[in-house]
């Protein structure tokens, strides 16, 4: 017996919840549950969180956690419980197998079956994010090493134990060349540890195209967590449906597993909604605590309704369905083919499935990192770049000399274009001239500066050389 944590949620949870388990049941599974309480209600009572201290004991004494879809109140001051979840508790792999049913489910990509595995902890989901001057706000970008080789190594184990051939790597690279450059060294370094499996990289932009219009050229394929959100959804709903996707969130500790879709209130409480997501992110929950055996069954149970043509109204199309049925039917319909396996589409097989493992992170030797120079971003109104280089100037000493201004990125000084449109948000870079390396006392003396010159700075970055190489962005066009 396995003891999970289970919410049915709002909108259609408590439904899909109730059919997954009950399917669950007459299968077998060696579950027992405590079921909380999350989603609106708790916000509505005043927890901005959607989750009482409570419920958060009993997730981590259990570990593993099946979730239907909450529903979250407009307005603000609520956060999102998915992103809480799943940072609280360190599930850093989001896993998303896309695959079709033709023909019984229709979709333009008959032979589409392919695993999205997103990073899910960092990237610009770390929600850090400031107003820094009148027209300008930033959120910052966060990706770690350890983040990248968790994230790329899951998928190397994942694509390993699966059987599958190849892992894909989306970035764009050749713009961030910090952020998503370390992902994609990542995934290179790792990559040759697994020399089985093929591996590739596109950028995000084409390889998003190339999904969406031949999908089958994919296998497994790892990103950082903003494109693996988005590419993610549209790979479950060309497939044919969203409604039929299940994902896992797997952490070193703790496990959460969902249906992709959300609450659908407008379809609640009509016995309509198709449980297939949940029942799918319930398969993986199976898989993960060692009950394989079961998942297999239900799997393929599942497979066969859906060729028999009992569809839930969001899969129905006349002349290809049989019957339109409901919550409970759907879920009594697969309980009368557990058992049975599909004999069109293809069945499941998932006999060494288990948690997947990672060894623990350990740090590397520290690099060797000497500052080199400042940002010193500026908030100033003017228009004209040499303008703000005269007024900038006058903070330099000993030998501590602007280099270059840049506009959103773009390089206006020296040497910039007048066609170069200007927000209010500047970016005044300071190096030596003397020495390659500066001291921090220094850029404490450039901000004082500043502050005698009344010039409004709003924040610095410090610009490191690491191992002797230039780890920052240069203006582009320099
Ligand atoms: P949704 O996924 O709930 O619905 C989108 C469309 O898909 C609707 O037409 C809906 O009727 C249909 N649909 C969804 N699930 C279905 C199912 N099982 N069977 C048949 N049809 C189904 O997205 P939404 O309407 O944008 O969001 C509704 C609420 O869900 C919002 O409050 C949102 O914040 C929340 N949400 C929660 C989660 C989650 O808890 N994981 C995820 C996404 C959205």
């Amino acid at each position: 017996m396995t003891r999970i944590t289970i919410a049915k949620g709002d909108g259609i949870g408590p439904e899909i919840m109730d059919a997954t388990l009950e399917v669950l049941k007459a299968a077998g599974a060696e579950l027992e549950y405590d079921e909380i309480e999350i989603g609106e209600s708790v916000y509505l009572g005043g927890n901005t969180s959607g989750i009482s201290d409570g419920a958060w004991d009993i997730i981590r004494r259990n570990k593993v956690f099946l979730k239907a879809p909450i529903t979250t109140p407009q307005g603000g001051g609520y956060k999102s419980l998915n992103v809480t979840t799943r940072k609280f508790l360190g599930l850093y792999a989001n896993v998303r197998p896309c695959v079709s049913l033709h023909p019984f489910v229709s979709t333009k990509h008959p032979v589409m079956d392919i695993v999205i595995v997103r990073e899910n902890e960092e990237d610009l989901y770390a929600g850090i994010e400031h107003q820094q001057t009148d027209e300008v706000v930033q959120c910052l970008k966060l990706i770690s090493r350890p983040g990248c080789e968790k994230i790329v190594r899951y998928a190397f184990e994942y694509a390993k134990q699966q059987n599958r051939k190849k892992v894909t790597c989306f970035t764009k690279d050749n713009i961030m060349k910090q952020t998503d450059g370390l992902f994609h060294q990542v995934f290179d370094e790792i990559a040759k540890e697994y020399p089985e499996i093929e591996n590739e990289h596109w950028i995000v932009d084409i390889g998003a195209a190339m999904l969406a219009d031949t999908p089958e050229c994919f296998d497994v394929i790892v990103m950082p967590n903003l494109y693996g959100d988005i590419l993610s959804d549209i790979a479950a709903q060309i497939t044919g449906s969203v409604g039929l996707a299940g994902s896992a969130n797997i952490g070193e500790e703790c496990a959460m597993f969902e249906a992709i879709h959300g609450s659908a209130p407008r379809i609640a409480r009509q016995n309509i909604a198709n449980p297939s997501g949940l029942l799918h992110g319930a398969l993986m929950m199976l898989n993960h605590i060692g009950q394989s055996e079961i998942a297999e069954k239900v799997h393929n149970a599942w497979l066969k309704t859906l060729e028999d043509g009992i569809h839930t109204f969001d899969i129905f199309k006349e002349g290809a369905s049989k019957q339109k049925v409901g919550t409970k039917e759907f879920a009594k319909a697969v309980i009368n083919n557990l058992g049975k396996t599909p004999s069109l589409l293809k069945s499941v097989a998932y006999a060494n499935n288990a948690a997947i493992h990672l060894p623990k992170y350990t740090r590397k030797p520290s690099l060797q990192k000497e500052l080199v120079g400042v940002d010193v971003f500026v908030h100033w109104s003017g228009n004209d770049p040499n303008d703000l280089a005269e007024i900038v100037k006058r903070i330099e000493f000993n030998g501590i000399k602007l280099s270059m201004i840049t506009n959103r990125g773009i390089k206006v000084w020296p040497n910039g274009f007048k066609e170069t449109f200007c927000t209010d948000h500047w970016r005044c870079r300071f190096k030596s001239e003397n020495t390659k390396v500066i001291e921090k006392s220094d850029i404490i003396e450039l901000l004082a500066n500043a502050i005698d010159e009344n010039i409004d700075t709003i924040k610095t970055e410090n610009l490191y050389a690491i191992n002797g190489k230039e780890a920052y962005s240069l203006g582009q066009g320099q």
